[in-house]
């Protein structure tokens, strides 16, 4: 068997375009997610152990769900999302049975339930070692079975193509891949004509050749193969993991449409909403209106942005009138757009409730050629990009949260200061966000507003998001806090940088 390619479909369950109805089959269940309360739904503990950490959590099985959480015939929302979409839930469910068939002369016989579980596709790995799929004693059993066979079968976990455990990764990946190791072990043990042992093994098994016995391991592969993962066979049923679909973000498209909103050549009135307002270009007295003041470092002259207004070459201080300039008309009247990110600017200012931060309803339009927003790399407050940016980057890097750069889909986007690279961190940001709320994660409680502190990251709308929705539009948000929503819209022959 190529073992090579399950690693293809591993935790991708193909999507069709159209969603099959999950509720009406009374064998099946949904489990609905609550945090198990020792690991607070990440799955880990963190420990002390020649320095700190992190461990599966024996009391969730490092699922990161409590034991008890309620289980339901109806399908929640992240049931819905995650399998409905997928055809190959019901080959799945089929191969699962298999496998629970597989276990009857092993004198196992699952409840026939299937109960489902969404979670994140991947966990620290070290979390992987904790989880048995199999029932305990048949796990042990086998493995009692291949230690006293390991000198004939002799088939190294490595000849499996699917790595070797030191190779880290997430535990789907090593629980699969020991199943794979299991299913080569017995076709080998079967080819050699080994029989189970006859004492300490059940009736069913008992001195009997191995090629007799179904190998439960196929159809746990054929389980692996559709792209869900299986969880549990036991008194209660089996149980079936469907990773969490994580919302993707053209990140691409975003690039093409940067700093070009479309023109139709048909202005309209932008005087309809009083909530608006029209920043005067008022030039900035440190850098010139240029947004960039020049640097001395290390001998070589360097152009950064300037902080006095923001990298913005306006002033602080200018006024914000209701009607709007020449240039505002030029850049903004006859592109239907500004609708779209005004909305999403909107969104910038939702997200930030949870972070105690009020924004007015209030939408200042700048206008303008723009040289330098480049180098500015957040245009949320400090009080969010920071705490947030810090987790990213120290405490939640090592367990599993990926830097941009490791993303072949942001490589692409560039490097450099650069309006791309702007993007490219909000990109990096937002996509980060979206990792961890796959993983689980909750927010620390220490150096966070109490709104968000302890709270699950998956409770909580995803800040970047909307600062990308404003970038689709063409136009920039600069930025948004307790003074309002800033909007900056390029001359029609602002040059892409
Ligand atoms: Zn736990
Ligand atoms: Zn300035």
């Amino acid at each position: 068997m190529d073992y090579g390619q399950l690693r293809d479909r591993l935790m991708r369950p193909e999507r069709a375009g159209q969603r099959t109805e999950l509720a009406g089959d009374p064998r099946r269940a949904f489990v609905r997610t609550v945090p198990c309360t020792s690991c607070d739904g990440s799955g880990t503990v963190t420990v002390w152990w020649d320095g700190c950490e992190q461990w599966g959590c024996s009391d969730c099985d490092v699922t990161g769900n409590a034991k008890d959480a309620p289980v339901g015939a109806d399908p929640g929302t992240e049931h819905v999302d995650a399998i409905a979409g997928c055809p190959a839930f019901v080959d799945a469910e089929t191969a699962a049975r298999a496998v629970a068939a597989a276990l009857a002369p092993w004198g196992h016989r699952p409840a026939d339930r299937i109960t489902w579980r969404v979670g994140a596709s991947s966990e620290p790995r070290i979390c992987s070692s904790l989880a048995r799929i199999l029932p305990r004693a048949v796990e042990d059993l086998l493995d009692e079975f291949f230690r006293l066979r390991d000198k004939e079968i002799g088939i190294g976990v490595r000849e499996v193509g699917l790595g070797f455990p030191g190779d880290g990764g997430p535990s789907h990946a090593f629980l699969m891949r020991g199943h794979a190791h299991g299913h080569a072990r017995l076709a080998a043990a079967a080819r050699l004509g080994l029989r189970y042992p006859a004492a300490g093994f059940p009736d069913g098994v008992a001195g009997r050749p191995v090629a007799e016995v179904p190998n439960p391991f196929t159809p746990l592969l054929d389980v692996w193969r559709t792209g869900f993962a299986p969880e549990r066979f036991d008194e209660d049923g089996i149980g079936l993991f469907a990773p969490r679909r994580v919302r993707a973000m053209d990140y691409l498209a975003i690039r093409d449409r940067m700093l070009r909103p479309v023109h139709t050549g048909r202005p309209v009135d932008l005087t309809d909403d009083s909530r608006r307002g029209f920043l005067r270009p008022v030039r900035c007295q440190v850098c010139g209106g240029s947004g960039t003041t020049m640097n001395q470092w290390d001998g070589a002259a360097e152009e950064w942005a300037c902080g006095t207004c923001g990298a913005t070459g306006v002033a602080k201080g200018a006024p914000v009138d209701a009607e709007p300039g020449r240039g505002h008309v030029d850049a903004i009247a006859d592109c239907p757009a500004f609708r779209a990110a005004e909305a999403a600017a909107r969104a910038a200012a939702g997200a930030l409730v949870p972070w105690g931060i009020a924004v007015p309803d209030r939408i200042v339009w700048r206008a303008g050629h723009t040289t330098s927003i480049a180098l500015r790399y957040s245009d949320l407050p400090f009080a969010v990009s920071h705490p947030i940016g810090l987790l990213f980057t120290t405490e939640w890097r090592p367990t599993g949260l990926s830097a941009f750069i490791d993303d072949p889909g942001l490589g692409q986007l560039g490097t450099g200061p650069s309006h791309v690279a702007r993007l490219r961190g909000i990109a990096s940001d937002h996509a980060r966000w979206e990792q961890a709320v796959q993983l689980g994660r909750t927010l620390p409680e220490e150096g966070f507003p109490a709104g968000v502190g302890g709270r699950p990251i998956a409770e909580l709308p995803n800040p970047f998001a909307p600062v990308l929705a404003v970038l689709r539009t063409g136009f920039v948000l600069d930025r948004v806090d307790e003074t309002g929503m800033w909007l900056y819209a390029p001359h029609p022959d602002t040059v892409l940088s």
